[in-house]
């Protein structure tokens, strides 16, 4: 089982209620990144070039349950950058717990074995691993050798400490349906309580743009990878199986942004996890104000090849509601792997792509010179100007 009962059954209960009350819009999980600053650099990140000066924000305990207090998603998923990279994350982390809250931590584990102590096992509470294959998958999707050890000690570790443990696992152009297949039994065999799976998305500002997964490819490949495993029912997903339904072709869903509503040290990011178009200081003028209809697929270039669960998942969970005993089939007899695909949403009226992405940067940095110049100045002496690249490091705060 990949989500704990309690969980399923507050989140279900939370997801009917919206539901009746005929609210069109709604969140489900609070996608949180209090920090931009990450001890790697992956190529297919879209985050790791911003200036020192942007790197080095960090959004408060106090930002960070306001944001939750505001929007009132049932589930927090905290990533980054790396979140272990913030001094006050086991804060942060019981804020939300105190909450009632679920609580996802997302990291690369490079740090879990030395800061795990700071953390208490909780059924509301999981670390979620990034792991995107095998041992040479994810040190190559990592750039760096040695990080799949370290992942795979510190998954072991948190397991025996009593922790809920789960991977999240993001796949390119280049992975193998057999290999992806056979990496999810050995994690499986680890007695991980779940795993998260997600094509790329071509962020704008990543290093590799040649290893992105187009939507036929996307399909192709996890109907490879689902067959492999008795149509996605011998591993323990998080998802819902009508999400890994969507990614084998089977259903062709509009997205639905606003059901992981983003906050991150620019503010709430319009319109999705995904992309940075624009920025709202709540989460009110968030939901009020972005045009939704100028975003998705068929609406917008930049979401042409988009079928990740931030902007999915929250979709096929509507559908699920909306339609239990089709999503019963799917869970019981597993995802249907050969076969006609859905018709796919049209792409010959999308927009073209704005790119945004520097002017946001500039504003943001003006901003913090003019409340702190003096730690601004500090920077661009130690960084030749404050605008090259960040270096990874690993020095914890
Ligand atoms: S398709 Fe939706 S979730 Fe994906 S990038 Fe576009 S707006 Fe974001």
């Amino acid at each position: 089982m990949g989500i704990p009962l309690a969980q399923a059954a507050r989140i279900g209960t939370y997801l009917v209620k919206q539901h009746l009350s005929g609210r069109k819009r709604y969140p489900l999980v609070l996608m949180l990144e209090p920090l931009f600053r990450c001890n790697l650099a992956c190529a297919g990140c879209g985050k790791i070039d911003y200036p020192n000066e942007i790197l080095n924000q960090r959004l408060s305990v106090d930002d960070c349950m306001a944001a939750i207090d505001e929007c009132g998603a049932p589930v927090v998923s905290i990533a980054g950058g790396e979140p272990l990279l913030h001094k006050d994350m086991p804060e942060i982390v019981r804020g939300y717990l105190a909450r009632k809250k679920f609580v996802i931590l997302c990291t690369n584990a490079l740090l879990l074995t030395k800061k795990i102590d700071d953390y208490k096992p909780s059924p509301a509470f999981t670390w979620s691993i990034h792991l995107d294959g095998d041992q040479i998958m994810h040190d190559k999707s990592v750039c760096q050798d040695g990080v799949y050890d370290k992942a795979v000690e510190a998954i072991r570790l948190a397991k025996s400490k009593g922790f809920q443990v789960s991977i999240n696992c993001t796949l390119f152009n280049d992975a193998d349906p057999e290999r992806t297949a056979r990496f999810f039994d050995e994690v499986t065999a680890m007695g991980l309580d779940g795993i998260t799976v997600s094509p790329g998305y071509a962020y704008e500002r990543a290093p590799d743009q040649q290893h992105f997964l187009n939507r036929t490819k996307t399909k192709e490949l996890f109907r490879g990878i689902l067959a492999r495993g008795r149509g996605g029912k011998a591993w323990p997903f998080t998802q819902s199986r009508m999400f890994l339904n969507f990614l084998a072709g089977n259903e062709a869903y509009a997205c639905t942004p606003w059901g992981n509503p983003t906050r991150t040290v620019f503010g709430w990011q319009k319109p999705c996890y995904l992309l940075g178009e624009g920025y709202a200081k709540t989460f009110k003028e968030l939901m009020d104000d972005t045009e939704w209809d100028k975003y998705g697929v068929g609406n917008y270039e930049k979401c042409a090849d988009c079928m990740v669960h931030s902007g999915f998942e929250a979709s096929a969970v509507k559908h699920m509601v909306t339609n239990p005993i089709k999503a019963l089939a799917v869970t019981l007899g597993g995802i249907r792997t050969e076969g006609a695909m859905a018709k796919d949403i049209p792409l010959d009226n999308q927009r073209r792509a704005d790119y945004v992405f520097s002017g946001h940067v500039e504003k943001k940095l003006a901003e913090i010179r003019e409340a702190n110049p003096k730690a601004s100045r500090r920077i661009e002496i130690r960084h030749g100007g404050g605008q090259g690249p960040a270096q990874p490091t690993v020095a914890a705060e």
